[in-house]
């Protein structure tokens, strides 16, 4: 299976997803464009930001991905 996920047009890997938001963004601000929408966690400080249907189908990945399978990694015995 593939290790990405396609979330607001970007196909983001599995293993660089720190958390994914239980709830969707509120702040209050009139003008927020994330309104709605949840967001996920990247390493290194980023953040994408997916719609309902993005969420679920990256939990449903991130569940059944074989942790570790697909990550570069010279030390690993296959
Ligand atoms: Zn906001």
């Amino acid at each position: 299976m593939s290790i990405m996920c396609l979330v607001d047009d970007k196909q983001v890997p599995l293993y660089r997803v720190m958390w994914v938001a239980a709830t969707p963004h509120f702040c209050g601000e009139e003008d927020c464009i994330r309104e709605g929408y949840y967001e996920i966690r990247l390493e290194q400080g980023e953040s994408v930001w997916a719609n309902q249907e993005e969420r679920d189908s990256m939990l449903n990945k991130l569940e059944t991905w074989q942790g570790g399978e697909g990550i570069p990694d010279d030390d690993e015995d296959w």
